[in-house]
């Protein structure tokens, strides 16, 4: 897996500059993908090939080595095994640059050598296109900006400290005429991704630029740091299973204490269903849980995970994370494995607590995950409000085949669900 970071904009926005001091400070490979577009410029300038001589242009193409090496934190750019770091900054090369990097053929095979560069890696990659075209699955995007001119000063600074001899008011045309090629181009034209993070750095300092950005950066690590967390699936070892096994003993203890548990029904001991029941209580699928001796891996929101506590407790119990208001279909697929290898589900249709009396549509996953794997479905009642020391109970239906239903539409698919639910309602009112 490899972490993709895209900076894009305007020449002159520091992206250079930002990029290089981020890539050191987060141990990202700096990937400079202006230097590829100013190689195949130079390698047509010292062939003396011109723009609409494409034939040629492919014959370069298909014998071109660009090599971007980053040794002590200098990059340093190999065109055909020669070092053309400096020279691929030359005023001819930044003049035709632009159009070089316009010719369709050009950008797709550069974009490819990017990628291919990119592969496997932790990358801070800089250019027009990267969050847009090259990697528009990117895990950080940011837009860099600035005015025109302050851009132009800038790079007239940077030139000077080079020893390249431009003037302002050239470097101003030149930065103007490129900015107006790179928004007009076929492939891969200069423009703002939706996701991106746009900033301006107009009025600000490098240093400032550095630190916003990687605040986005280090954010966005976190973020998937915590993701990574929340869908890890833990592999059931025997030391899990103790561990479950004492866990679930305390809380089976604590539930006993607190509420006055009754159970009617009987779950099968072997084989694999799912068990479907109403949702009244965040502590009702614990109750289900406990009065149980299979393991019962319930479907749980997302959302829970992100506690840390939670994370954990969720994780003994092999609770499986599903995102709200969408097809999961990784917590789909993760739930049909489990079946599929004889395993115990739990399933609220309702979708969330009380859903029946807040209207909301019932789910049919379960629905669809017996038909698909042939499993039955337990319908399960619970009773009760929770509040401690107060009567809770569980009753559980007989199993119920939904195999008739396989190749059925959505609406008989729908019809299969409220008959769940009316067992589970039926189950629910049960006297005992
Ligand atoms: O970033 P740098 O100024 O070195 O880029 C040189 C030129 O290469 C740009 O002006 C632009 O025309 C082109 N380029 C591009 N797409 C990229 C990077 C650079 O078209 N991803």
């Amino acid at each position: 897996m490899s972490f993709i970071v895209a900076i894009d904009g305007p020449a002159g926005t520091g992206k250079g500059t930002i990029t290089e001091i981020l890539s050191k400070k987060m141990k990202l490979v700096n990937i400079d993908t202006g230097a590829t577009y100013r190689c195949v410029t130079l390698a047509m300038i010292d062939a003396g090939v011109n723009l609409d001589e494409i034939d040629k242009i492919k014959e370069i193409l298909n014998m071109i080595r660009i090599e971007l090496r980053n040794e002590k934190g200098e990059q340093s750019v190999i065109l055909n095994g020669e070092v053309v770091t400096e020279k691929i900054r030359s005023k001819e090369v930044t003049k035709l640059v632009s159009q070089v990097s316009s010719i369709k053929e050009v950008r797709l095979a550069m974009a490819g050598l990017q990628r291919k560069m990119a592969e496997g890696k932790n990358v801070i990659m800089e250019g027009r296109d990267i969050g847009t075209y090259v990697f528009p699955n990117a895990d950080v995007k940011i837009y860099l900006d600035a005015d025109v001119e302050e851009r132009a000063k800038r790079r007239f600074k940077q030139n000077q400290e080079k020893g390249i001899d431009m003037s302002y008011s050239e470097i101003l045309e030149s930065i103007k005429q490129r900015d107006e090629n790179d928004k007009n181009k076929e492939i891969g034209a200069l423009k703002v991704a939706k996701d991106a993070i746009v900033i301006d750095t107009t009025h600000m300092t490098i240093s400032e630029v550095v630190a916003e950005v990687q605040k986005i950066i280090q954010n966005r690590k976190n973020e998937i740091a915590l993701q990574e967390k929340v869908y890890k699936v833990r592999e059931d070892t025997k030391w899990h299973r103790i561990e479950r096994k004492i866990i679930k003993a305390i809380c089976s203890g604590l539930y006993y204490i607190v509420y006055r548990v009754k159970v009617t029904g009987k779950v099968p001991d072997e084989g694999s269903y799912i068990i479907c029941a109403n949702h009244v209580s965040y502590l009702d699928a614990a109750g289900v849980v406990i009065v149980n001796k299979r393991k019962i891996s319930f479907v749980a929101k997302e959302d829970l995970f992100y506690h840390p506590f939670l994370n954990w407790f969720l994780h003994v119990f092999d609770i499986i994370p599903i995102k709200r208001n969408m097809q999961d279909i990784e917590a789909m697929k993760r739930c049909l494995k489990m079946l599929k290898s004889g395993q115990v589900l739990g399933i609220f249709p309702e979708g969330t607590r009380k859903g029946m009396e807040k209207n909301v549509q019932l789910k049919n996953g379960a629905v669809y995950m017996a038909i698909k794997t042939g499993v039955p479905v337990i319908p399960c009642g619970i009773k009760g409000t929770f509040k401690p020391f107060t009567k809770v109970n569980i009753n559980f239906g007989e199993p119920i085949d939904f195999s008739k239903y396989k190749g059925q539409d959505k609406e008989k698919i729908d019809e299969a669900t409220q008959i769940i639910m009316d067992n589970i309602i039926m189950l629910t009112n049960k006297e005992i």
